[in-house]
């Protein structure tokens, strides 16, 4: 019986989606997942300059902080502000006190200024790709903790992922990439297959359709919104770790909706199959042991207990023995000053979508 675990890993957010809360309706209704993709996230990101996201990051880390997690991998794209974002996010995980692991998704889906929604494999790389490459090596080269990132192989070229594995390669680091979330990314496995490494990261994998080397990462409530199917990755060998694909970092939360999804897949499966997926993401940050994080509710040592205890808040949180919340508020930064400056650039950001 104990009221604290250890520091919550959130394996594959986007810091740069905390305005989309908020954010005007798409004109049109999205009617598929290409399409949420088209009216939602690709017009916000494009519209992001380096100011908006970092109170965006700001916002996501504090948040995240606040719910006990005090690790993140995120996976960045802002096309028209490349050079410099990820030391942007990585300022902003710094100020607040969570630990970063960060990369820019690649992508070939900008043609100058054109937006293309699928890209042939043999197409020629775009600059908007080599910028995206670029930053990643970038960020790492000066010392970056991070991956380089690839959005998805359905938005690049071969010569793109090819590059992208090249640099991880020659960077001893892995590649961060969305794979066969929707069914317009079905044919990743087979191009991602002969590229792919234990080292990289597989975001979503729901309709993956073999075998890949890397750490499977599942986002249950994302898949369910876009209503992409279900990933069921237990039906693979690989590790696998839980994210939030940018809805929050409520670990706990999303474990909860995990195991009840996994359950409504399977009668037999208990909770501890969604409670090692937390623990695997620790080998990504081995420092998080340090980490510790007290909740409201005296069995989160049970996951039979916190499975089916909706509602349990994260009180204190404490990173290297420092106490950095202290009853759900924090202590090394101003949460209201940070809700205020966010509130605002979000406010300028909703008014830019709603003139496209
Ligand atoms: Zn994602």
């Amino acid at each position: 019986m104990s009221f604290e675990t250890r520091g919550m890993v959130c394996a594959h957010h986007h810091l740069y989606s905390s305005f989309a809360r908020g954010m005007p309706a798409p004109a049109v209704t999205p009617n598929s997942f290409l399409s949420i993709l088209e009216n939602v996230w690709w017009k916000i990101d494009a519209e992001l300059d380096l100011d908006t996201l970092y109170w965006s990051a700001a916002l996501g880390a504090a948040e995240a902080l606040c719910s006990g997690t005090t690790a993140i991998i995120d996976h960045h794209e802002s096309p028209m502000a490349i050079d410099g974002s990820l030391d942007v996010i990585a300022d902003a995980c710094s100020i607040i006190g969570v630990k970063s692991n960060l990369s820019y998704g690649v992508t070939d889906r900008w043609d100058g200024s054109t937006l293309r929604s699928k890209v042939s494999p043999l197409a020629p790389i775009t600059d908007g790709a080599v910028r995206g490459l670029r930053e990643n090596e970038r960020f790492l080269r000066a010392g970056g903790r991070g991956m380089v990132g690839v959005h998805a192989a359905f938005t690049c070229t071969d010569e793109t992922l090819e590059r992208a594995t090249s640099l991880a390669e020659s960077m001893n680091t892995g590649v961060h990439i969305h794979v066969a979330e929707g069914l317009d990314d079905k044919d990743a496995g087979a191009r991602l297959q002969n590229r792919a490494t234990d080292s990289w990261l597989l975001v979503h994998a729901v309709h993956l359709d073999r075998q890949l080397s890397g750490t499977i990462v599942h986002n249950p409530r994302s898949n369910m919104n876009n209503s992409v199917g279900y990933a069921n990755p237990v039906r693979f060998s690989n590790d696998v770790v839980l994210g939030t694909d940018g809805i929050g970092a409520d670990m706990l939360e999303e474990a909860r909706l995990a195991y009840v999804r996994l359950r409504e897949s399977d009668v037999t499966q208990t909770p501890d199959t969604v409670w090692q997926w937390l623990h695997t993401a620790e080998k990504f940050f081995p420092e998080i042991l340090e980490d510790s994080v007290t909740w409201s509710y005296d069995n989160t040592d049970s996951p039979w207990h916190v499975a089916f205890t909706p509602g349990i808040r994260c009180v204190d949180v404490r990173v290297k023995g420092q106490l950095v919340v202290k009853d759900g508020m924090p202590t090394q930064f101003d949460m209201t000053e940070i809700r205020t400056k966010a509130s605002e650039a979000a406010s300028k950001l909703h008014k830019k979508l709603a003139l496209r």
